[in-house]
């Protein structure tokens, strides 16, 4: 699902040259649950943010889904930014609106994409465990809450590739568990590829592949994938969870 060789990404900032990404070699299987550790300002934004084509790469090769990064004009970009990716932010202040319902959050980037369909919207909302809260204003959710429906809009194009940066950063650790694991349904069940980067080690146990990046490089790469088995039993203890609070 992607590929990077030698990525390099160089910000420009007051005169000043900032490099980010220093010759980054990265390779993710599609399907694969995967996470991204490393210490602030090692480069874990700026990899996910060319990932998701927010940004482009100073150089390098990055190859997702079979297509040439590089090569992308700018509607090229724009049309896969709306058909193979979700994004989430740990952040969504900036992205959800307080003053509207849980579910019309979810309807209005689906208006831009000319397809306002309430009922699509609750079944997002449903498939993000949110059904029961649709008609209460945003800022009426707790933070895990509203990060659910971040996912949400994040799956309304029925992306093939979901890209999450801290996306339990601002969450207490039984939300964060809640979220890891629907992160891990979706994985499961739509057979999404999910990347997220977090600093939480204890997450980072939870997906297939833990991917460290130090100094703008891959340090280390480490793979485990779990048996289905393993999975479930996680799945159903975190469910057990959900129901007991
Ligand atoms: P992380 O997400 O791992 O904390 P980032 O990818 O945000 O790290 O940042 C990597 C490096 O690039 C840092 O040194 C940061 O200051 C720098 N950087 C990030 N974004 C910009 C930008 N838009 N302009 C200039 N420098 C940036
Ligand atoms: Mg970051």
């Amino acid at each position: 699902m992607i590929q990077c060789e030698n990525l390099v990404k160089i910000y420009q900032a007051s005169g000043l040259e900032v490099v980010a990404l220093q010759g980054l070699d990265l390779m993710i299987e599609k399907g694969e649950f995967t996470a991204i550790i490393g210490n602030s300002g090692s480069g874990k934004s700026t990899l996910l943010n060319m990932l998701g084509g927010l940004d482009r790469p100073s150089a390098g090769k990055l190859f997702i889904d079979g297509k040439d990064m590089l090569k992308f004009n700018e509607k090229e970009l724009t049309e896969y930014k709306r058909d193979t990716v979700g994004f989430i932010w740990q952040n969504n202040a900036r992205n959800l609106i307080p003053y509207l319902t849980a579910v019309e959050n979810i309807e209005i980037p689906m208006l831009l994409n000319k397809r306002l369909r309430r009922e699509r919207a609750l079944e997002l909302l449903d498939a993000v465990g949110l059904y029961h809260r649709k008609d209460n204003l945003l800022h009426q959710l707790s933070g895990g809450e509203q990060q659910r429906v971040a996912i949400g809009i994040a799956l309304a194009n029925q992306p093939k590739l979901l890209l999450a940066d801290e996306p339990t950063g601002a969450v207490d650790t039984k939300t964060a568990d809640q979220i890891m694991q629907l992160f891990n349904r979706l994985n499961r069940e739509l057979g999404l590829t999910v990347v997220i980067v977090t600093h939480d080690q204890r997450l980072a146990k939870r997906v297939d592949r833990v991917i460290a990046i130090r100094d703008g490089r891959t340090s280390s790469e480490m793979i485990r994938r779990k048996s289905y088995a393993e999975e479930m039993a996680v799945l159903e203890e975190s469910l057990d969870l959900e129901e007991d609070s």
